[in-house]
């Protein structure tokens, strides 16, 4: 038989999925795969059922439900100052996943170089490969995971069609600095590329750090794509409801890969969704401190295990230097390690390199119960302390 795509075939199951049937099999807490426990607002899921009852089942506008578009609008101007026209500079897709995916096919053609930050997100690449793009990595060194501003000059040509970053990013937890964003801005304008911005993380910035979306930096309103995810934003991350805000014709063009992927998203959800964004800034911040009280718990608890943990300014991952309690092997040793001796899970992040990759970190994720939390640091402490 002939070969089926090339691409794909490179790739195995993420390892998101793997940590979790590992986890699943040895009865594991799993602090692997990114998904929250626990901290699922219950209003927004009511308000999902009630939708489901009382408001239309059938195909919405595959632009999304003007609710949400509106929603969207209303959140960034009051987050982020932005202004937009919710009815052509917004646009719902399902999940940010999918948004990232229509974002790249609606921008790269054969031959076009991508940057992307290293260590990177799962599904970049593969997008970004199938869509014919060549990418051009810049990999970031920790604990400080500091973007090293030559390699990125170095990383730019004049075939750089886009960069594609995220910030808060995934798996570092680092939070993009202004001036590491003005690095960014400038080497865009100066090579008439675009930036697509994966923000799913956007309310995930702690100790007061504020989180700066690249579109809000001058000259970037018409080259950004600006991804969010109600996956993330709510605690919701089964439901697959994602946002983007961009100026009118890039709008135009990712819509045109929405309609063929996947073309509307559930209405009930995205109704839901319209309401959570509507919620007053308390609740907004109120997530975010119930967060950063959940990473000091956890930090404090791996600590206490014996760990040297690296700074964690965003996101809900925490990473730990696997060599700081004597073990020898890589970190997917460690994390097959852990799981069979201590009954817990994490993500190796080498699963983020493309290269080989120079570290030997395990990322833990705090988005869980406090007695979770508690109890996988407890079970660490006993194989490690
Ligand atoms: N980007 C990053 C960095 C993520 O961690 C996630 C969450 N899994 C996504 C995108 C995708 O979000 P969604 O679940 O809304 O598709
Ligand atoms: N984003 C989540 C993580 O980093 C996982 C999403 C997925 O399982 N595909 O853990």
């Amino acid at each position: 038989m002939k070969s089926a795509n090339t691409v794909l075939s490179r790739y195995g199951e993420t390892i998101f999925a793997t940590m979790s049937a590992l986890a699943q099999k040895h009865n594991a807490i799993n602090l692997g795969q990114g998904f929250p426990e626990g901290c699922e607002p219950r209003e927004i899921v009511e308000r999902a059922a009630w939708a489901l009852l009382n408001e239309s089942n059938q195909y919405p506008s595959m632009f999304g439900l003007p609710a949400l578009r509106q929603a969207v609008a209303a959140h960034d101007r009051e987050f982020y100052g932005l202004e937009l026209d919710w009815q052509t500079e917004t646009l719902v897709l399902s999940g940010g996943t999918e948004a990232l995916g229509a974002a790249l096919f609606a921008l790269i053609d054969p031959g076009d170089e991508v940057v992307v930050i290293e260590p990177i997100y799962d599904t970049y690449l593969p997008i970004i490969e199938l869509a014919g793009g060549v990418p051009k990595i810049v990999r970031l060194s920790p604990p400080e995971w500091h973007l090293p501003l030559d390699r990125l000059a170095a990383a730019f040509s004049d075939k750089t069609k886009l960069i594609l970053f995220n910030s808060p990013m995934n798996p570092t937890a680092k939070v993009f600095t202004r001036a590491e964003l003005d690095a960014i801005a400038g080497l865009v304008a100066k090579y008439d590329a675009y930036a697509i911005c994966d923000e799913v993380y956007e309310h995930l910035a702690f100790d007061g750090l504020a989180h700066i979306p690249l579109i809000t930096l001058p000259g970037m309103r018409e080259r950004t794509i600006r991804v969010g995810s109600a996956g993330k934003t709510f605690s919701l991350t089964g439901w697959k409801v994602g946002y983007i805000s961009a100026a009118p014709a890039l709008i135009r063009q990712v819509v045109k890969a929405h309609q063929f992927l996947v073309f509307t998203t559930p209405p009930n959800l995205q109704s839901a969704v319209a309401f959570g964004l509507g919620k007053d800034r308390q609740f907004f911040a109120d997530f975010t401190a119930g967060m950063q009280a959940k990473r000091d718990r956890l930090v404090g608890g791996l600590e206490r295990a014996g760990f040297a943990v690296a700074p964690c300014a965003g996101t809900y991952f925490v990473n730990v230097d696997i060599g700081s309690v004597g073990f020898d092997g890589d970190d997917a040793d460690f994390c097959r390690d852990i799981i069979e001796t201590a009954c817990v899970a994490a993500i190796p992040l080498s699963a983020f390199y493309a290269g080989s990759p120079e570290v030997r970190f395990a990322r833990f994720c705090f988005a869980k119960p406090d007695a979770l939390l508690d109890e996988a640091t407890a079970r660490l402490r006993r194989r490690f302390g």
